[in-house]
């Protein structure tokens, strides 16, 4: 069977995947985009020579008959609403990260989830199919290194030229507290902000780099350099320190290069390249699984974890303080993977 894909929102990221799922991936297909700017959506279709439908409003797409999942790529303050009608739709969803903006709008669409009984939404938290992330797991999962004790992670941009306010922590850290949380199966407690010298390289007014501290409920101390400006390239490195071993993020690959009395490799600067297969790997899964009435990937429940932690971020940051993070408990819901019907009759 197809999986009959609907995409909503037409830009940077939303052209990338309708690239992937036509032109390298198997088992689904676009048949429909929306964006609130029709021509981009007609230009979009054309461009990729693709057979869509072209909607003006996401809500049209959600309930097209021909539209067996959506796809949500629209800016983030539009994610909740988009999300929220695909479940009542009873349509699988992906959406990009950040599920919703705020932690309240996170938090509602998990009612409306768990109102609908089926799981239905994954959000874009790509490092979880990454290769190496995914063979660091392998190794803690093991037991190899004991109990982590201890984690220092770094995410390094070599510039940055539409960051504002706290996007360092918003837009760029998030992705850190989604995929530490899945390697250590742990949740934060804590969290403070730590603000190094400022590079004069940095956009005006804008603080760069951070140290952020996360402490676990199991009494993990984690530590992160967002340096979004670090001139040099895109580096992403990641150590866990257990009671018997480290395990450091594997880098990704690169030609050792002996050469005019030199010894060099290369480092990627895009953060597009670094995580390109992950990106393919996470949509392959989704549509496997979306097909299967199965939901595997970061869930809605996931997100809304992430958007409490990063406002938990966002006020150490201005307080100066180490911030509590409170969760409410689990839904049970969220427990075991929930299988949905899929009930696309053609
Ligand atoms: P973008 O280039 O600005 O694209 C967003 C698109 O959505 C634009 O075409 C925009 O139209 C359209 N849009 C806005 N509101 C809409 C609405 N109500 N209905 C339909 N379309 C609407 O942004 P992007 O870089 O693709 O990012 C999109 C999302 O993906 C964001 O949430 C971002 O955080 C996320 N993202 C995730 C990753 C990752 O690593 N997982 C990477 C990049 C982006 P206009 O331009 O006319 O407003």
């Amino acid at each position: 069977m197809t999986l009959r894909v609907g995409v909503i929102g037409t830009g940077a990221i939303g052209q990338d995947h309708i690239r992937r799922i036509t032109n390298t991936l198997s088992g689904a297909k676009i048949v429909a985009v929306a964006d609130v700017n029709v021509e981009h959506a007609h230009a979009v279709v054309k461009n990729e020579k693709i057979d869509a439908n072209i909607y003006g409003n996401g809500h049209d797409l959600i309930q097209a008959a021909e539209v067996d999942a959506v796809l949500v790529t629209a800016w983030g303050p539009a994610h909740e609403e988009f999300v929220v009608a695909s479940i009542k739709a009873g349509k699988p969803v992906f959406c990009e990260k950040p599920l919703a903006p705020t932690a309240d709008a996170c938090l509602r669409i998990v009612e409306a989830e768990v109102t609908h009984g089926k799981q239905l939404v994954q959000v874009g938290y790509m490092r979880r199919y990454d290769e190496g992330y995914r063979a660091l797991k392998k190794v803690v999962d093991s037991g190899k290194i004991g109990e982590p004790l201890m984690v220092h992670c770094a995410h390094r941009a070599p510039s940055v030229s539409n960051f504002s306010g706290d996007m360092a922590i918003t837009d760029a850290f998030v992705h850190e507290i989604d995929v530490l949380r899945w390697l250590l199966n742990d949740d934060y407690v804590t969290a403070q902000v730590i603000l190094p010298r400022n590079t004069r390289l940095a956009g005006k007014g804008l603080q760069d780099p951070h140290i952020v501290l996360l402490e676990t409920k199991k009494g993990i101390r984690i530590d992160t350099e967002i340096f979004v400006n670090c001139q040099y390239g895109y580096d992403i490195q990641c150590q866990i320190v257990g009671e018997t071993g480290t395990a450091n993020l594997p880098e990704p690959s690169s030609v050792l290069l002996r050469s005019e009395a030199k010894l060099s490799t290369e480092i990627l600067t895009d953060w597009k390249e670094r995580f390109i297969e992950s990106y393919d790997v996470e949509l392959q899964e989704w549509i496997h699984s979306t097909v299967k009435g199965e939901m595997n990937g970061p869930s809605a429940w996931d997100g809304y974890v992430q958007a409490v932690t990063a406002d938990a971020c966002v006020k150490a940051k201005q307080t100066g303080q180490i911030v509590p993070i409170s969760l409410p408990d689990r839904p049970a819901f969220y427990d075991k993977n929930q299988f949905y019907e899929f009930s696309v009759v053609r």
